[in-house]
């Protein structure tokens, strides 16, 4: 089927200043066209509300600690089984696998594709299983993909930091994204990790250095983020702060963006990095001090990172938020220092609406996006499975669409810590289908740079989903009537009936070659891995270019 007319739906496409008007999106060649002769395949959307595919920009699907949960969590998987889909495509087989809070590859595939998302990223991979990571995307069917490569405690990054050659720490960078096939650059508190595994308990401050070193958390992200703004990288660097889940992280998050202001940066799963201190230490609500900053500084861009009750598994490369997880809960955990890199921590956990943290982190959640004045540049996360499992990102746009039943859950929660969060004082707004559309696709696409997703304007991939309306906005969003991937209807009658390989997205910039001698001799003398074994090799589908143009972009 190369040629598709979608008929006569209520067209939300924010990126190309269309609001719920009735019209026809038309598909040729898996891409977005003026027109299509009379001929072609027509899909009645009548009375139905279309989308751009959804894209999640910030999500754990892939990598050493996604398997490593895997592994963790046979009693998880036991309990959620998945069986394999009906296709239609008989060129495809369809695999069973298992659901929960860390699905397997193919049922992740399956999963988004169900709820209409065309486009995910995974936003940690340590680069040396990056090799895995493409193996694992390569299984995962349906969604076009790819990954963010850690670097903020990199032992030969943090060596260049210390000389003060942040030159050559760009070309570090560029030679790294181009050897792992990774599309960003991602940090996760920075230093703090290197500081943990030397075995150092302590908080992470901006200023502080790392022993005797003049590596600091200051210098890290601004080292970095120079490099995504230089090298034209299509995504700035996306940073998870110091201090996650203490707290008063509230300082070190605000300090953190004050050292990038005027940069291209994005701040991740900002609710776990929006924590104020009572006289007693304990957790209050700091959300609006950071949904301010983040409203007033345009160059900033973040995410939420939203917490739903219920269990999950939490997995991030922040060993030391971790091991203090794993010792106030006495869950199960799992570390892995990865080498010379960066680390891993596992532990599952259950938010309860009854723990007032849990309450506090879903309510901080909340304000977050009901105080963000720019839907563009706050977008929606649970940092899956962190916060909660992606499948409940309908259940999320259900709370911030409709205030009846958001007061209604509200009421429900152990309200102990809520008291002067401004989700307890009552906000009133309700999103509209037109900032769904922004904080699930098209803010996504454009904080990524991907100028061919997230729209539906001619040349646009074609990705896209048509929902039934529904005043329960949960159902509907959880039950797309059709969803059309890169022109192949994958989502039929409400049914997953084609299962199509997705799309590797990866950059390849640009290298000083000169960095290379010097990285030989240095995993000749540190690495377990050969240099020469290092690089993937192999990769499916062209890189996305980069350049001067995406740097200056930023955002509107
Ligand atoms: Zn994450």
């Amino acid at each position: 089927m190369s040629q598709l007319r979608i008929v006569g739906g209520s067209v939300y496409d924010p990126a190309n200043d269309v609001d719920g008007d009735a019209r026809d999106v038309c598909i040729e060649a898996g891409r977005i066209v003026a027109d299509v002769p009379p001929s072609a395949q027509r899909l009645d959307a009548r009375g139905m509300v279309v989308m751009p595919g959804g894209v999640d920009m910030h999500s754990h699907i892939a990598g050493g600690k996604v398997n490593a949960a895997r592994w963790l969590l046979p009693e998880d998987h036991a309990r959620h089984n998945a069986v394999a889909p009906t296709l239609d495509d008989r060129a495809t087989i369809p695999r069973s696998g298992n659901d929960g809070s860390v699905p397997t590859t193919f049922t992740t595939g399956y999963r988004y594709a169900g709820l209409g998302y065309t486009t995910v990223f995974d936003a940690s991979v340590a680069p040396l299983v990056a090799r895995s990571a493409h193996a694992q995307l390569g299984e995962t069917p349906i969604v076009d993909s790819g990954f963010f490569a850690l670097l903020g405690n990199d032992d030969y990054l943090l060596r260049l930091i210390d000389a003060a050659d942040r030159e050559r720490a760009r070309e570090y960078a560029a030679w790294l994204l181009a050897a792992t096939g990774a599309y960003a650059i991602k940090i996760v508190n920075p230093a703090g990790i290197e500081l943990w595994k030397r075995g150092a308990r302590e908080r992470m401050e901006l200023d502080q250095t790392l022993g005797g070193s003049r590596v600091t958390p200051r210098a890290i992200l601004e080292t970095l983020a120079d490099a995504a703004n230089t090298l034209g990288l299509p995504h700035g660097v996306h940073i998870h702060c110091n201090n996650l889940g203490l707290p008063g992280n509230v300082e070190t998050t605000l300090a953190s963006m004050s050292a990038l202001d005027g940069r291209r940066a994005h701040f991740t799963h900002l609710q776990f990095h929006s924590y104020g201190k009572t006289a007693t230490g304990g957790w209050r609500s700091a959300a609006r001090e950071i949904i301010e900053y983040v409203n007033a500084h345009t160059t900033l861009t973040g995410d939420v990172g939203q917490v739903m009750f219920g269990a999950t598994t939490t997995l991030t490369a922040d060993a030391p938020v971790e091991y203090l997880l794993h010792r106030s809960s006495g869950q199960k955990w799992l570390n892995i220092d990865v080498e010379l890199e960066t680390g891993c921590g596992v532990v599952p956990h259950e938010y309860r609406d009854r723990n007032a943290v849990a309450a506090l982190q879903w309510a901080i959640g909340l304000e977050l996006f009901l105080l963000s004045s720019d839907p563009w540049r706050v977008v929606l996360s649970t940092d899956h499975p962190n916060g909660g499992s992606f499948m409940s990102y309908p259940a999320i746009i259900r709370l911030l669409m409709d205030r009846a039943y958001r007061d209604e859950q509200i009421a429900h929660v152990e309200r102990k810590l809520l008291a002067g969060s401004a989700l307890a004082d009552g906000l009133s707004r309700e999103y509209s289908l037109r900032e769904i559309a922004i904080i699930t696709r098209a803010g996504p696409a454009r904080l990524l740079g991907l100028v061919n997703k997230g729209h539906v304007g001619v040349g646009a991939d074609a990705d896209v989903t048509v929902y039934m309306p529904d005043a329960d906005r949960a159902k509907m969003f959880s039950t797309p009537r059709y969803v059309v991937k890169g022109g192949t209807l994958v989502v039929e009658e409400g049914e997953l009936r084609r299962a199509p390989v997705g799309r590797r997205l990866y950059v390849r910039p640009a290298f000083d070659t000169a960095i290379t001698r010097d990285l030989e001799r240095y995993f000749d003398r540190y690495a377990t891995v050969r240099f020469a074994n290092y690089p993937v090799t192999g990769l499916p589908d062209d890189p996305l270019p980069v350049g001067s143009a995406m740097a200056s972009s930023g955002v509107r």
